[in-house]
């Protein structure tokens, strides 16, 4: 009855826990001599059954700039996902820690790295929903791959999930979204533009002084975040194409590819 993404307790070793997010805990231990990260979903948190539904399809998804799932315990509570372990954490973490460090061809590649592995999203129809420095990680040779896509749809507590709640990530989100819940690879592109401007502000809060409502505000005014000071004109362009207010007007992110390419 179980699928090949099942994974048996039996053949995960839990070493220590490296972190915890809005879904529970997140522990580093071994599945078959593989280093892998476990994240252990809080009761009541998640909709297990849909999960379930949709697990294999996102495990189906595979590509160097993605964070690979390898499998799921489903046969006992807490649900545990089996990810491949990135041994330099969250890129907001990453990028504050070290802060000043960065050469400007780093900060274009962890833009670069993060729309190769949009492009494959985009082009497997899936839509990510919660882009955002904090869901991406990065490797022990800082590749930053994406991680968590999709996992929003599955969330119960509508703090998180609803526009007006306390947990929404209004900082992220397109203005359709705020106001219509429409997501899309367009939604995931306004998402994708805030990373960049995370990325050469070196992990900084966007907005950072405002709160969600005065973003939102904002936004309606049509105001949009300042260039960072480590920020190359060229790369602010396509943070404000990104930020586009129609959808439609935005690049896709085979053309944010392209260009960054054509900066390098
Ligand atoms: P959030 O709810 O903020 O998205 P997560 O639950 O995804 O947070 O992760 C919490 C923390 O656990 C991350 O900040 C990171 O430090 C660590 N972590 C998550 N996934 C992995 C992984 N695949 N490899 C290594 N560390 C991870």
């Amino acid at each position: 009855k179980s699928g090949k993404w099942e994974i048996h307790p039996d053949e995960l070793i839990l070493s220590e826990e490296v972190g915890s997010g809005q879904f529970g805990s997140v522990w580093r231990g071994f599945w078959h001599e593989r280093q892998v990260a476990v994240k252990t979903v809080r009761k009541g948190f998640m909709s297990e059954e849909e999960f379930k539904e949709e697990a294999h399809i996102m495990m189906k998804l595979s590509h160097p700039k993605l964070v690979q799932l390898f499998g799921v315990v489903t046969q006992r509570s807490p649900l545990y996902l089996v990810f491949e372990f990135m041994e330099n954490g969250c890129l907001t973490d990453f990028l504050r820690g070290k802060k000043g460090c960065f050469s400007p061809d780093d900060l274009l590649t962890m833009c670069m790295d993060i729309s190769d592995g949009m492009v494959y999203l985009e082009s497997s129809n899936f839509i990510h929903r919660d882009l955002a420095a904090r869901n991406c990680l990065v490797s022990q040779d800082s590749v930053v791959k994406i991680s968590d896509f999709g996992m929003t749809r599955f969330v119960l507590d509508d703090q998180y999930t609803c526009s007006h709640g306390s947990k929404f990530p209004v900082r992220w989100s397109s203005p359709e979204v705020i106001r219509f819940g429409k997501y899309s690879s367009k939604s995931d592109v306004w998402s994708f533009g805030v990373i960049m401007w995370e990325v050469y502000s070196e992990g900084r809060t966007p907005y950072d002084n405002r709160s969600n409502a005065e973003v939102v505000e904002d936004l309606n005014q049509g105001k949009r975040l300042p260039k960072p000071r480590l920020c190359p004109q060229n790369v602010h362009q396509l943070m404000e194409w990104s930020w586009k207010e129609k959808p439609e007007d935005r690049p896709s992110f085979a053309q944010l590819l392209h260009q960054l390419d054509c900066l390098e």
